[in-house]
């Protein structure tokens, strides 16, 4: 038995917005990791797929955002388009109870000019894989000066997939100020090396899958 969202330090309309999208009480990763999310501190977590981890980074995301500021605020780094996709649509869906919170999805395969006027328009999130927005930095297409967020899902993919170096170069672009959030199935060898670079005396918690 998990604890209602009630217990977080969350506004009225967004504890709405969860019980309308039936989301009645916290999931483990959930109950565990968002009490330090929405402090500010940096997280680096462990639950298995499908255990609620793209609410768990977004909560306290969308918390930081401020909906007149149409700078990037918050940043989403993940290892396929897929993935960016699921994670984009759940945080436009949680992203509700803020009213209008653009969310920009940044992923390779598709071609680059719609990115570069969609970004002109501006957006308060961007969700994407590390080559494609490594793409826009050297463009000059996209500035990540006042990204308050940055959260690397699905880490032990994108270190699988050789990414370990781009989300680095990437994350060193952002304010040091930032708040940076690590969600993962696995830990692989090259998270710590990667966490230690990255984060700030981070809080660790790891869910185990019961069997
Ligand atoms: P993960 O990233 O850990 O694989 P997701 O964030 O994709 O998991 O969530 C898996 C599913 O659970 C999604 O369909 C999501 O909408 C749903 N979900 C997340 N949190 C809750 C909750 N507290 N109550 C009910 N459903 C939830
Ligand atoms: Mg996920």
């Amino acid at each position: 038995m998990t604890e209602s969202f009630k217990t977080l330090p969350l506004p009225p309309s967004m504890i709405e917005t969860l019980d309308n999208l039936g989301y009645h009480s916290m999931t483990e990763i959930q109950s565990k990791s968002l009490p330090f999310v929405l402090q500010g501190r940096d997280v680096v977590a462990k639950a298995k797929t499908g255990s609620g981890k793209t609410a768990a980074f977004a909560l306290g995301m969308l918390e930081r955002i401020q909906a007149s500021s149409f700078a990037v605020q918050g940043l989403v780094l993940c290892p396929t388009r897929e993935l960016c996709t699921q994670v984009a649509t759940e945080i436009r869906k949680l992203a509700r109870y803020k009213g209008n919170i653009k969310v920009l999805l940044l992923c390779g395969g598709q071609s680059i000019g719609p990115q570069i006027g969609s970004l002109e328009h501006g957006a308060h999130i961007v969700v994407g894989t590390p080559g494609r927005i490594q793409d826009h930095l050297r463009k000059q297409t996209l500035t990540l000066s006042k990204v308050a967020t940055v959260v690397l899902d699905e880490a032990d993919r994108m270190l699988d997939m050789g990414f370990s170096d781009a989300v680095q170069q990437i994350v060193n672009q952002t304010p040091s100020t930032r708040q940076t959030l690590l969600f993962s199935a696995t830990y692989p060898s090259g998270i710590e090396k990667l966490t230690k670079s990255i984060m700030k005396d981070p809080e660790v918690i790891s869910v185990e899958a019961v069997h």
